[in-house]
């Protein structure tokens, strides 16, 4: 199936207007697969037509990503180009917006040897380090979309025929991003208007604490003392509304770092870094996980809890219901940007300083962590929701409410 600028414009659009919510005179720069051309030109004259003042775009592809990671030295997967992290650093710093087209193959590093991923991906993230500062705080806009590929819609559909699969994949993308109506942004806007409103009952709870309940999980988390709850379509650090991902359905914030205890069992499969994890297993003790387990996947797990000291903590607690419209779909999407949206999650790793009513303030890991959130090279989401989940709240006045009965909200009308 091939998708031209044509079928891309509706979803272009959002992602300019709602997404990046792109301001007259900004600089967009723009990651796209390079098998998307069509989406990223469909990208660029959503945005020129918004006012941008130019489009920078870097084609990428995973395929040729995998050679690298066959073929190159150690040295070489140790290098990650200093330019491309300064320039990131520079554009973000002047003032330009963020956006990237995802969708590859769920499980395109299959086979690759996890120390050669771990040595890449810890030399991208070292040299980036200052420029996800920038985005984990939103003084950058930055957003992300999806674009069908042949090797996901097989893996989504695998009853399917190929260009069946793609066609039903480019479908439920276009459903589930909200992009599929006469009229998309306005659907964003009300949208946004609806978690905005949860968002702020949520928050109206003060709430000091929560306790999940679900087969395999019995799990407290305490949040910090300037813990708020976010949504997308709230004004951000860098001074106007974003929605940083394209489909969203979550309210989320923070735990706090050491007030995590208990055990929890993850309900769907996670897609980190092409590989596949599944049933995760979790005992947490003050925050630190003290023992983890996998069905499928132990060691891109192990990968993950061990980047780092902060790797081995919680950074986002996210709340989404069962009955959202991508849960409803019943499609398991085998990519997190998707899946995320289906459940309730949790992050492994860093927590973002917007959930914090003075993460204006946080430049440092040092000040996050002061504040009591968590700082991590990683940020790794796994699903925890399901039709079983439990979650009760116990307020800062000591009342308890329930949040969740059986993956549903079940916040009182009014609270
Ligand atoms: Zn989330
Ligand atoms: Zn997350």
């Amino acid at each position: 199936m091939v998708l031209g600028e044509e079928d891309f414009r509706p979803l272009a659009e959002v992602a300019v207007r709602v997404g990046v919510n792109l301001q007259p005179g900004q600089t967009l720069i723009l990651q796209a697969p390079a098998a998307h051309a069509a989406a990223a030109r469909a990208v660029a004259k959503a945005a020129y037509a918004a006012g941008a003042k130019r489009v920078l775009t870097l084609f990428g592809d995973e395929l040729l990503d995998r050679v690298t990671l066959e073929m190159a030295p150690e040295e070489g997967l140790k290098a990650f180009p200093k330019w491309l992290a300064e320039g990131f650093l520079q554009e973000g710093e002047a003032g330009a917006a963020f956006l990237s087209i995802i969708g590859g193959d769920p499980e395109v590093m299959r086979g690759i040897p996890p120390e050669r991923l771990v040595m890449t991906r810890r030399a991208a993230q070292e040299a980036m380090k200052p420029f996800q500062m920038l985005t984990m705080s939103h003084r950058v806009a930055w957003s992300l979309i999806a674009a069908p590929s042949p090797a996901w819609a097989r893996q989504v559909f695998p009853n399917l025929p190929q260009e069946e699969s793609e066609k039903a994949l480019w479908q439920a993308i276009l459903r589930t991003s909200r992009a599929d109506g006469p009229d998309p942004v306005g659907a964003w806007h009300a949208h946004m208007r609806e978690l905005q409103a949860r968002k702020a009952r949520l928050n109206d709870l003060g709430i000091e604490r929560l306790h999940y309940r679900a087969p395999g999980t019995d799990l407290t988390i305490r949040l910090p003392k300037t813990y708020q709850w976010v949504a997308s379509g709230q004004k951000r650090a860098v001074g106007y509304p974003t929605a940083p991902n394209i489909p969203t359905e979550e309210c989320f914030t923070l735990p706090q770092r050491d007030g995590v205890d208990g055990t929890v069992r993850s309900t769907k499969p996670l897609f980190f870094a092409g590989q596949r994890i599944d049933g995760i297993a979790l005992r947490f003790e003050q925050g630190r996980i003290v023992e983890f387990s996998a069905v499928d996947g132990e060691d891109a797990l192990r990968q993950v809890i061990e980047t780092d000291e902060g790797s081995h903590y919680l950074g986002e607690v996210a709340l989404v219901p069962v009955d959202s419209p991508i849960a409803q779909s019943g499609i398991l999407f085998h990519n997190t940007l998707f899946d995320e949206n289906a459940s309730c999650h949790l992050a492994i790793g860093a927590a973002y300083p917007t959930c914090l009513t003075d993460g204006d303030e946080v430049r440092s890991d040092e000040d996050l962590l002061a504040k009591g959130g968590n700082a991590s090279f990683a940020h790794v989401d796994f699903m925890v929701g399901s039709a079983q989940l439990d979650i009760d709240a116990t307020t800062r006045t000591g009342t308890v409410v329930p949040i969740f009965r059986g993956g549903k909200w079940a916040l009182p009308q009014g609270a």
